[in-house]
């Protein structure tokens, strides 16, 4: 590892002067930072340490919504009973993550801003084409294994997959980061996050030096009945295959489908809002013929590479199994 400099932030207001200055980073759990310098991605010069600062542990939960500190751990959020209660699926997503220990070290911030699990990507050394990493130097995934690989979103410059479960939930339910830079303002998470296009290598809109201070998410009725399914290799500790964030609203007579929300993971570039499966859920009732009919839009699009096209039959099928698990069929 290289050498760098450490500097503990007095406050946000400072740690986001400090992190604007070239080759610096904010370090907050340290879980996929100092992974990413061991294996010589990430070279800072510079670490700006915010783990330790107050007012940003907290998660508040009322009527109207829900917010999450940057710096609250992914373990205590899961565990809180309000976010249980009024939105499983946000506790779900971040109970099926990771580890227990990493759960117990990893702030939602870090969380929003973790980086690909691509193996080329974090294997410099074995592998320089990687145009996310090196712009213009290739893509060793292309031809190489992947079947990890995204089938949604990608581009000729890279196909990595989003790997986080928390910001699938969050895209489902209009969820707004909160950013703090020269001003404070909100990023809608579908905005939040980019397409790879031929920048791959840009993959959030935070302006250098703006700083994650929180995360909002309104209570809309189809976040009471919500649910987060993650299909992966092993039951624990493993990235998905292709998950599903959902959540479902009914008009009074109890099966006809008001408001329904439908997000993927796993399978695109970035978290995957399938609004064109909402579109044809909203006003049907609600059976496993016309679930399982509307999720089969959710692959609208899709490209598969030479080793993951299993994801095009797998997404559709996580989908309806999600909504038919919040809507009590299974
Ligand atoms: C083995 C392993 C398995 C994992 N499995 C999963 C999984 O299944 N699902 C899943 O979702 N995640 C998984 N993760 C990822 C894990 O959730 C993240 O490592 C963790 O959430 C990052 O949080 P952190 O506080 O440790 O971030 P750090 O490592 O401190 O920071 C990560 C990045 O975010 C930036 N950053 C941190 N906080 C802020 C902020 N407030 N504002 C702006 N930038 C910020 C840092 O500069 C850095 O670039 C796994 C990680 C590991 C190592
Ligand atoms: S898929 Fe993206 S991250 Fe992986 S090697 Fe290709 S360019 Fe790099």
């Amino acid at each position: 590892m290289r050498a760098f400099d450490y500097v503990r932030a007095r406050d946000v207001s400072s740690a986001h002067l400090d992190a604007a200055v070239p080759g610096t980073r904010i370090l907050a759990g340290g879980t996929t930072l100092l992974d990413l310098m061991k294996c010589g991605v990430e070279r800072p010069e510079r670490l700006i340490d915010i783990s330790h600062l107050g007012g940003l542990n907290d998660t508040t939960v009322d009527d109207q919504l829900i917010h999450i500190g940057a710096l609250a751990k992914m373990s205590h959020v899961a565990a809180n009973a309000h976010v249980q209660r009024q939105a499983a699926v946000v506790s779900e997503a971040l109970w099926r993550a990771a580890s227990p220990q990493l759960r117990n070290m990893a702030s939602i911030g870090g969380n929003l801003m973790q980086r690909t699990r691509c193996t080329y990507y974090r294997d410099p050394a074995a592998y320089p084409n990687c145009n996310k990493r090196s712009p213009g130097s290739g893509c060793a995934a292309l031809q190489g294994v992947n079947r990890n690989h995204a089938i949604l979103g990608a581009s000729e410059s890279c196909v990595a997959v989003y790997p986080g479960d928390l910001a699938v939930a969050l895209v489902a339910f209009d969820a707004k980061v909160k950013v703090l830079g020269d001003t404070e303002r909100s990023i809608p998470v579908d905005d939040f996050y980019r397409l790879p296009g031929d920048t791959p290598h840009i993959e959030h809109t935070l302006a250098p030096g703006e700083i994650i201070v929180g995360v909002e998410v309104p209570v809309v009725p189809a976040l009471k009945q919500s649910h987060y399914l993650k299909v992966r290799d092993r039951v624990s500790y493993e990235f998905a295959a292709a998950s599903a964030a959902v959540g479902l609203e009914f008009e009074p007579d109890g099966h006809t489908i008001r408001d329904v929300r439908v997000a993927m993971g796993g399978v695109a570039t970035k978290p995957w809002r399938a609004r064109s499966v909402e579109q044809a859920l909203r006003g049907k009732p609600f059976n496993e013929k016309v679930i399982r009919s509307a999720a089969e839009l959710c692959v609208d699009g899709a490209q598969g590479l030479e080793h993951n096209r299993f994801k095009i039959t797998l997404a559709p099928r996580v989908v309806a199994r999600a909504l038919m698990a919040a809507g009590g069929l299974v």
